[in-house]
């Protein structure tokens, strides 16, 4: 699928607003969308398509930044230790389900990992679905659970 083929696919599901922080969006626009990888975005329409099947919520009423996160954000800003998140590369999406908890939606995709077209992590443990697309075993493993 080409990079505009999924980005119009994206958009059924997903504003760019809710996919990057305030401060990206009033800067950027539409044209925010540049600062998401192809293989990542797919990656997000698959597990929203295809795997959850259900709607997701990325950015929520009080917190902007669960997609792309800049240097101005509070969570960057604040960081003391070194700090590269993958969603500061545009790789990483926090996301909720109001049909499924996130113990359900990282089961379901691990069920259904042979769909994902890159592997990816999932953070283990925590309320909210972290979805990335960092590759820390090079291919050997399509989903690698982190704390
Ligand atoms: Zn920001
Ligand atoms: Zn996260």
């Amino acid at each position: 699928m080409t990079r505009e083929k999924v980005i119009k696919e994206l958009k059924k599901f997903f504003s760019i607003e809710e996919l990057v922080c305030d401060h990206t969006f009033q800067k950027y626009g539409e044209k925010a969308w540049r600062f998401f990888d192809t293989e990542t975005l797919l990656t997000l329409l698959i597990v929203r398509r295809d795997i959850i099947n259900a709607p997701l919520i990325c950015n929520t009423e009080t917190s902007h930044q669960r997609g792309l996160r800049c240097n101005l954000c509070a969570i960057v800003k604040s960081a003391i230790k070194h700090y590269l998140s993958a969603h500061m590369q545009g790789k990483a999406f926090d996301l909720l389900c109001k049909e499924y908890t996130a113990a359900q939606m990282r089961k379901m995709i691990a069920e259904k990992q042979a769909l994902l077209p890159v592997p990816v992590r999932m953070e283990s443990g925590v309320s909210w679905l972290h979805i990335d697309t960092f590759d820390p075993t090079n291919g050997k493993q399509k989903i690698v659970f982190f704390e």
